[in-house]
C-alpha cells in the first residue's frame, strides 16, 4: 500500500503533474461519446431497482464534429479491489490514480489527424487542441480504446450492410502506426508501447456479434487488407532487390512478416497487446465494467 500512498502524495501535491491519457478511437457511431459520458457521469439509465434516485438521469453528450477532442478527468482506485466507474472515490476517501479519457472525432475525414499524433514516439497532447487545460505537454499516452459497433461487423461476404471493411481499415492504420512507432523506437530509449482494447460495443442488441466473432471477423478483414496493400509492392516487381524491398515492404506489413493469416497475437512481436472485450453502454448486457477494469490496469 505504501508505494501507492507515496505516489498519491507526490502526484497530488504537484499541481501541474501531467496526467496519463487514454485515447478513444473508432468509427463514428460506435459509441465513443456515449462511453465517455457513461464513465464521467455514471449509468445513463437509473438502476432497474424501484429505488428512487434524486439525481437526474444523465443525457449523453452530443457527438461533436469539431476537431477538438473532448476529454474528461477520471480516477480509478489505486488499490487492487477493482473499483467501478460508479464509485465516487472522493467520498470514499480512497487513493486514486487520475487519468484523462480523450474522445476523438470518428469522421473519416478527421481520422488522419488522430492517427498522425500516434506516430510521434514522444506522443504528447497539444494543450491547444484539447478542451481542458489539464492536458499538458507531458501528458503520456497509456492506452487506446478502439470502440466498434458489434452489431455492424458481420462478414462482408454475407452482408451488404456492414461496416467491417471501413472499421478494419481504420484499425489497420492505428495498429500499423503503433507498430512503426515501436520499431522506430527499438534500441533507443524506447517509449512504453501502447496496449489496445477493442471494445465490442452494443452487445445489448440481439443483432450484435459476440466478442469472439468480432475478433475473428476483424482479424480476417485485417488479413485481407494486408494482402491488398502488399500486392501493389509485389506486383511492381520491387522484389528484385531483396534487401531494399524486404526492408521497405516489411515496414508496411502489419504483424508477423510474410505470415498468411493475420491474428492480433502477432502484434505481441512488437510488444503491442490487443484485447477484444464485449460490452454495452446502453440497454441490458454485460455493461462497461470489464472495459473499466482493463483501463484501470493500464493507467
Ligand atoms: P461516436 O460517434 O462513436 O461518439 O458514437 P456515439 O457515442 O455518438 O453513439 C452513436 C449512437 O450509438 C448513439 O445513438 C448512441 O446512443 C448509440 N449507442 C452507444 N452505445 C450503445 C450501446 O451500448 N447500445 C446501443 N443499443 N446503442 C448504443
Amino acid at each position: 500500500l505504501f508505494p501507492f500512498f507515496l505516489h498519491y502524495i507526490l502526484t497530488s501535491s504537484t499541481p501541474y503533474t501531467a496526467l496519463p491519457a487514454v485515447l478513444l478511437l473508432g468509427p463514428s457511431g460506435a459509441g465513443k461519446t456515449a462511453l465517455l459520458t457513461l464513465f464521467e457521469r455514471g449509468p445513463l439509465t437509473p438502476p432497474s431497482t424501484s429505488e428512487k434516485t434524486t439525481s437526474e438521469p444523465a443525457t449523453a453528450a452530443q457527438t461533436h464534429t469539431s476537431l477538438t477532442p473532448a476529454s474528461v478527468e477520471l480516477a480509478v482506485s489505486s488499490d487492487s479491489s477493482g473499483s467501478s466507474f460508479r464509485d465516487d472515490l472522493d467520498s470514499t476517501g480512497a487513493t486514486a490514480k487520475k487519468f484523462l479519457l480523450i474522445d476523438t472525432p470518428g469522421h473519416a475525414k478527421l481520422r488522419g489527424a488522430a492517427i498522425s499524433r500516434l506516430a510521434d514516439s514522444k506522443y504528447s497532447l497539444n494543450p491547444s487542441t484539447t478542451s481542458r487545460s489539464t492536458v499538458t505537454d507531458g501528458t503520456k499516452l497509456k492506452a487506446i480504446v478502439f470502440v466498434v459497433d458489434a452489431a455492424g461487423l458481420s462478414d462482408g461476404d454475407t452482408s451488404y450492410d456492414t461496416s467491417l471493411p471501413s472499421t478494419a481499415s481504420f484499425l489497420y492504420d492505428v495498429l500499423l502506426t503503433l507498430q512503426k512507432r515501436a520499431t522506430k523506437a527499438k534500441g533507443s530509449k524506447a517509449p512504453p508501447t501502447v496496449p489496445v482494447l477493442i471494445a465490442a460495443n452494443k452487445l445489448d442488441l440481439f443483432t450484435a456479434l459476440p466478442a469472439a466473432l468480432v475478433k475473428s471477423n476483424l482479424e480476417a478483414e485485417l488479413g485481407r487488407i494486408r494482402k491488398t496493400r502488399s500486392k501493389g509492392l509485389l506486383d511492381s516487381g520491387v522484389g528484385a532487390d531483396d534487401d531494399l524491398a524486404g526492408g521497405e515492404e516489411s515496414d508496411e506489413w502489419l504483424g508477423e512478416y510474410g505470415s498468411d493469416k493475420f491474428s492480433f497475437k502477432q502484434m505481441m512481436e512488437f510488444d503491442i497487446e490487443v484485447d477484444v472485450i464485449g460490452g454495452n453502454v446502453t440497454g441490458d448486457g454485460p455493461g462497461a465494467d470489464k472495459w473499466w477494469r482493463w483501463i484501470a490496469d493500464k493507467v
